[in-house]
């Protein structure tokens, strides 16, 4: 509708503008802006404790890792939508961050979103347990990179025009909870404990997992007005991929998809400013990409050939299967010449986690030697239920949950590692869509499973590695669609 005319101005420094007079810029319509930056976040080598399975120091540096920013502008309200390549943020680092971002540039925090991708071949798992160690300050490092990263992207807004759309790679998301066939005995927990379901259980004698997969790549993508790429940013629900030598940093396949997608878009390796490619991480805290069938499934399978990767080879095969995924949806996107921005964020206070009796009781009895636990777990062992039991811990933890509206395009955010089941629930009812789940975000809190994932048990399932209230998640969920309700009543 409407006669488009464009004229072309050049500026004094040989930047050219294009201006679109349309109905709606004669109406005073603002211009809609996006800019985009990346800022180097990589940790000294040998500095970092927490690289790789093997907590041990790096020796290496596969690829940068990075803050990837996104900024958006109606003209009247910004969006920043930071993506660090790290495997948790902490709410400290990124509250932080946000404090020097409004100070730069105005952005006030709730318009602020800052994740991490869950690389596990990075820093950051510890930043939030360790304050008292010292991080030859990585933590001051990151929250300045982090608003670096925010500036330099509003220092390159430019007129722009912003489309949408879901793409889906079911093939590459598997639930690493299983129930299994009773051949294979008890499932024992961490405290000694008989549990329902296992996680990473092995490749045979599987029954059924226990829940599903979100296999959609929600993204976003922006370009300057004459069609040049300027960022897009998707999020898939997968933890993350590795095979990654040991000792060695890298950001995984997020950021191998990040450059793929640039590649795919057409992006010149020496635009000015370049291209930005972003995945998030959707919610992913019981999906990875390990591929497990029941029995039943293997046998009408057949014997399947056993593929051998090459380092990052795996991670690479993941990252273009969704870059091409993305890529075909993309070739019809609708394009927006102007989309209205709206963000809505609460503090929900959480009851944090306490043990249960039994558990105290097992805590007692191995600390004073009493009984010898079978379970070898690390991660929720006899100290961190005694820690947990202990008045000292603070009965609450405040968590920070965001909602974006761009467009018909809604964003959740939420600071936990979170069940897919959850993220599926959030996109069927959402009374925005579509929906784009970011989880890690604005804080990292451990992992949260549903209060019916809690009966099954499981490793995301125990005290340490799940921190807050058993029905956080049906909380958390409302709080979100509510948040999207005033979204979506606010109208266009
Ligand atoms: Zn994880």
């Amino acid at each position: 509708m409407g006669i488009q005319r464009h004229l072309v101005f050049t500026s004094l420094c040989l930047a050219i503008v294009s201006l679109r007079l349309s109905d709606a810029a004669l109406s005073d319509e603002p211009t809609f802006r996006a800019g985009a930056a990346t800022s180097n976040i990589t940790p000294p080598i040998g500095s970092d404790q927490t690289v790789g399975a093997s907590k041990r120091q790096a020796t290496h540096v596969h690829d940068e890792l990075n803050a990837r920013c996104l900024v958006l502008d109606d003209g009247q309200s910004k969006l920043a939508l930071v993506v660090c390549d790290l495997r948790h943020i902490s709410a400290e680092v990124v509250a932080g961050a946000k404090q020097i971002i409004e100070r730069s540039t105005g952005i006030p925090p709730q318009c602020v979103l800052v994740s991490a991708t869950h690389t596990h071949t990075s820093t950051g798992a510890k930043l939030e347990d360790d304050g008292e160690q010292p991080y030859y300050d990585y933590r001051a490092f990151l929250t300045r990179r982090i608003a670096d990263g925010v500036l330099r992207a509003v220092n390159q807004l430019q007129p722009a025009r912003i489309g949408w759309d879901v793409a889906e790679e079911p093939t590459q998301v598997f639930n690493r909870r299983w129930f299994l066939m009773p051949s294979r005995g008890p499932i024992y927990g961490a405290h000694d404990n008989i549990e329902q379901v296992d996680t990473n259980p092995g490749y045979s004698g599987l029954l059924r997992p226990a829940g599903p997969v979100d296999p959609q790549i929600t993204f976003l993508s922006v370009q300057s007005t004459a069609g040049k790429p300027i960022a897009l940013l998707a999020s898939y629900g997968l933890h993350y991929v590795g095979g990654v030598p040991a000792n060695t940093i890298s950001a995984d396949y997020f950021a191998m998809f990040a450059d793929r997608m640039g590649e795919l878009l057409g992006a010149d390796r020496h635009q000015d400013p370049p291209f930005v490619g972003i995945m998030a991480n959707g919610t992913s805290g019981d999906v990875n990409n390990l591929a497990r069938y029941s029995d039943e499934e293997l046998e009408k399978r057949g014997p399947q050939p056993k593929k051998r990767y090459q380092p990052f080879g795996k991670a690479r095969e993941v990252a273009y299967l969704c870059a091409d995924k993305v890529m075909q949806v993309h070739k019809s996107l609708e394009w927006h010449d102007h989309v209205k921005l709206s963000s809505l964020q609460r503090t929900l206070t959480f009851k944090r986690r306490y043990p249960t009796k039994e558990e105290v009781e097992w805590a007692e009895a191995v600390k004073a030697k009493k009984i010898k636990p079978m379970s070898t777990s690390r991660y929720s062992t006899y100290s961190t239920v005694l820690a947990y039991n202990s008045p000292e811990m603070p009965p609450t933890i405040d968590v920070v949950v965001q909602t974006h509206r761009i467009g018909d395009l809604a964003v959740a955010a939420m600071p936990f590692e979170v069940f897919a089941e959850i993220g599926l629930e959030l996109k069927q009812r959402s009374p925005i869509q579509p929906l784009m789940n970011i989880s890690i975000a604005n804080g990292s809190h451990g992992y949260l499973p549903t209060p019916e994932q809690h009966r099954l048990g499981g490793y995301e399932t125990w005290i340490g590695v799940n921190k807050v209230q058993l029905d956080a998640s049906v909380k958390m969920v409302d709080n979100l669609v509510e948040m999207l309700g005033e979204l979506s009543a606010k109208g266009r």
